[in-house]
């Protein structure tokens, strides 16, 4: 039996060892950090770590190339597979809800989409146009669709607590290069592939990151709700549920390191979001904050390195990073695709189970 080791226990990798793991083979996972409850995770000695900072909700935007179609076709899957998993694992930290888009200054791929296109050709499922006297002040085009959102460190917890009952084994370890995998005796046996499920990969030139500041508040929300600015910014709230609070957001600044979020910045996403959906406010028009978090999108120009390589004799890595803010919503999309590489690396023709055992 093929013995598979994933590097990283983020969403990614997390959903790639599952989706490997349905096909038969031994799987390890091998990471620095591992999912946990979000009250614990350090805000400074995990910054790295993307997936516990994330929203994370899942948003349909229309593809106007290639490339945004195949993340397209990877955010569809996934909106399926976590229909499957929330039916049969209500604790799996996953809600659907509807997704609530407002734009102020809409391009022509928003312009151009209607019902009938949104239903039959990009598949999105109660999608809506909304009427101008349901837009706030300023905003000119909306819609309504559904979606979903997952409380990060629950579902990944959920995830992690699959592949160990599932017979994965799993080992806290951190790595200069994942080529020195390759050497060690691992209690599964040698090693067949290794997966890049590490985020921002290693040396990758083109990788950077994207700083996010968000809000933690204790404000239940009905929906989760994006709004585009025309200066380019962004207000928006992801429910996380499961006793996980709304995070109101956020930035995105490619390049930012810096570890500390600003007050200044957190009143303003706030006022923002109040105005654009005063309903979140409580009986005394107020937030509760719990906390200010700021996470590292890990970004790629070109996009997700999903790919095969021989890094030397019988060496061989699937890298599967590089998600930026997308990650949540195109994992298994992402899965499947490292499941497929890998067939066709093992020599099988096609994957042959086609899903996590979840
Ligand atoms: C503020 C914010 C909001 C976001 N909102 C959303 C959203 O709404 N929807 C969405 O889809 N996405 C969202 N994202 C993006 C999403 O969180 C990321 O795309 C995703 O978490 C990336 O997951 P990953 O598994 O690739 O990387 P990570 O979560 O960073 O995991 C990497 C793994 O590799 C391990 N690793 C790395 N280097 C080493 C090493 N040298 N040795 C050993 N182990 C190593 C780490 O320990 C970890 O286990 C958001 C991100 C931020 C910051």
């Amino acid at each position: 039996m093929p013995h598979i080791v994933v590097l990283g226990a983020g969403v990614i990798g997390l959903s790639s060892a599952l989706r490997i793991q349905a096909e038969g083979h031994a799987v390890s996972i091998v990471a620095r950090d591992f999912p946990s409850g979000s009250e614990t995770i350090d805000a400074q000695s995990q910054i790295n770590y993307t997936s516990p900072w994330g929203g994370a909700h899942n948003r349909l935007v229309p593809p106007t190339n290639p490339a945004e179609e195949l993340e397209h076709a990877m955010s569809l899957r996934t909106f399926d597979h976590m229909r499957a998993v929330q039916a049969r694992h209500p604790e799996a930290g996953i809600t659907f809800m509807k997704g609530i888009e407002y734009l102020e200054a809409p391009n022509e791929a928003y312009r151009a989409l209607t019902e009938e296109r949104a239903h039959t050709q990009l598949g999105m499922k109660g999608f809506r146009l909304l009427e101008k006297g349901e837009l706030p002040e300023g905003v000119e085009w909306g819609c309504e669709y559904d979606t979903w959102c997952v409380n990060p460190m629950v579902y990944c917890s959920f995830l992690l607590r699959r592949f160990a009952i599932l017979g994965g084994k799993v080992l806290r370890r951190e790595v200069r290069d994942p080529r020195e995998i390759f050497s060690w005796n691992l209690e599964a046996g040698p090693i067949d592939v290794l997966v890049n499920g590490s985020g921002i990969g290693f040396g990758d030139k083109n990788v950077f990151i994207t700083r996010g500041q968000t809000c933690l508040v204790a404000n239940p929300c009905p929906a989760t709700v994006t709004r585009q600015n025309a200066d380019g910014s962004w207000t928006f709230c992801v429910p996380r549920n499961f006793d996980g609070g709304t995070i109101i957001g956020g930035t995105k600044e490619p390049n930012n390191w810096d570890p500390n979020p600003s007050l200044e910045v957190r009143d303003v996403l706030l006022q923002n979001f109040a105005a654009t959906y005063p309903q979140i406010l409580d009986g005394e028009g107020k937030f509760t904050v719990i906390k200010d978090i700021v996470g590292r999108r890990p970004t790629r120009k070109g996009g997700i390195r999903l790919e095969k390589e021989e890094v030397g004799e019988a060496q061989t890595i699937i890298h599967a990073y590089g998600l930026g803010g997308r990650g949540y919503e195109l994992s298994w999309g992402v899965a499947d695709g490292v499941a497929r590489l890998l067939a066709e690396h093992l020599s099988s023709s096609t994957p042959n189970k086609g899903e996590a055992k979840l």
